[in-house]
């Protein structure tokens, strides 16, 4: 028998999630962010799920191939636009639309061979300090790109830095929509929590919004939201079994470097999952776990292939046991990816793209 870890992506949820975007900002153009291998998803997992979008939005070069073969002919948008020189190649064969940020990459289009017209998104740094032209030298850069026959259409990008906090967007909203004032084009602002959150003023929705991790069911604002506030579901469950079971005695310990000790009698799960099926290390005592879909807790440290959970609190629980680190239980019980991922230190996003490639995959019917 193969070992019982198993990561299940749930395609309802993934339709449900989608359709929970369409409904906050109707009138916008929908680009289905699916960058990181669908943010550990699988592209091909997902894509059936997701052909709803308008388009397709990741970085990957090799990615924008997977989604051509499976058959998708609308946009697709290259969000961090060309590595190389040669990468046009591929942009003018398959038509994909890229982002172009900095001044190498116009050289590279200037210098580019191709029958069809590009569509280009052109980026502004508009406080990110990531990608783009700072406001001052973008209709610099419009004005070159728009000289330039290999170019047929341009439309306007920018990235929130803290669409889910409290800094807000303010200030990188003005300063986009100052600098790009009276040129002609189609304009794209919005990650997730901007969608959700601020998308209701048209200045911010614009023409396309760029929705990724709501797309998988994790709150992009967390814990200020959760899934469940925003009616998101799930579109991962990672499950596993219960291996093992020890009794212990109170003062008896738990682990590597016996960083738990049991303060009375008590029942402890050994499950089969490590941090080398991508489960953080940091998620140590206290995050939440759900056995035959009861909530329960961590003890001790993770180790690379298994951790141990406390039992005492579930009923019936023991070897075999059905375990959910995320997602959703048989028994329909939820545990959010958010509220592990903080348990952890870190985000939902994080764990999601980390499932280790030992995990099975496997889409839900
Ligand atoms: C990743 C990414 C998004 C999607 O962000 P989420 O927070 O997952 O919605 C949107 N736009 C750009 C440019 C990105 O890199």
């Amino acid at each position: 028998m193969p070992r019982p870890i198993l990561a299940t992506i749930h395609p309802d949820a993934l339709r449900h999630n989608l359709e929970r975007v369409r409904q906050a900002v109707p009138d916008a153009k929908l680009w289905a962010v699916i960058k990181a291998n669908a943010y550990g998803h699988g592209i091909e997992r997902v894509f059936d799920a997701l052909r709803g979008a308008d388009g397709f939005a990741l970085l990957d070069l090799a990615e924008a191939e997977r989604v051509r073969q499976l058959g998708w002919r609308g946009p697709i948008l290259l969000i961090e636009g060309a590595f190389e020189a040669r990468d046009l190649e591929l942009c003018s064969r398959l038509g994909l639309w890229h982002v172009v940020h900095c001044d190498e990459q116009i050289d590279w289009l200037a210098a580019h061979k191709t029958q069809v017209g590009h569509r280009v998104f052109l980026k502004m740094n508009s406080g990110m300090n990531r990608l783009g032209f700072a406001p001052g030298s973008y209709r610099s850069a419009w004005a070159r790109l728009n000289a330039l026959t290999q170019v047929d259409e341009i439309s306007f990008i920018s990235h929130f830095s803290d669409a889910d906090g409290p800094r807000g967007i303010a200030h990188q909203l003005s300063v986009f929509h100052t600098a790009t004032q009276d040129l002609p084009g189609e304009r794209s602002l919005c990650n997730s929590a901007a969608t959700l959150a601020l998308a209701q003023d048209s200045q911010v929705r614009c023409d396309w919004v760029r929705p990724g991790i709501v797309l998988y069911g994790s709150a992009p604002d967390y814990p200020l939201h959760t899934a469940q506030d925003w009616a998101l579901q799930p579109a991962m469950t990672l499950s596993t079994r219960v291996i093992a079971v020890q009794h212990l005695q109170a003062g008896e310990t738990v682990g590597y470097g016996s960083t738990f000790t049991a303060e009375a009698p008590m029942t402890i799960g050994v499950v089969a999952c490590g941090y080398a099926d991508g489960y953080p290390r940091s998620c140590g005592t206290g995050t939440p776990v759900l056995v035959n879909g009861q909530r329960t807790r961590v003890l001790g440290r993770v180790s690379m292939d298994m951790l141990t959970v406390d039992l005492t609190p579930v009923e019936g629980a023991g070897m075999g046991s059905e375990v959910t680190l995320w997602g959703r239980a048989s028994n329909g019980a939820l545990l959010s990816i958010d509220e592990v991922a903080q348990a952890g230190g870190t985000l939902g996003y994080e764990l999601m793209c980390a499932v280790a490639p030992r995990v099975t995959m496997v889409v839900a019917d």
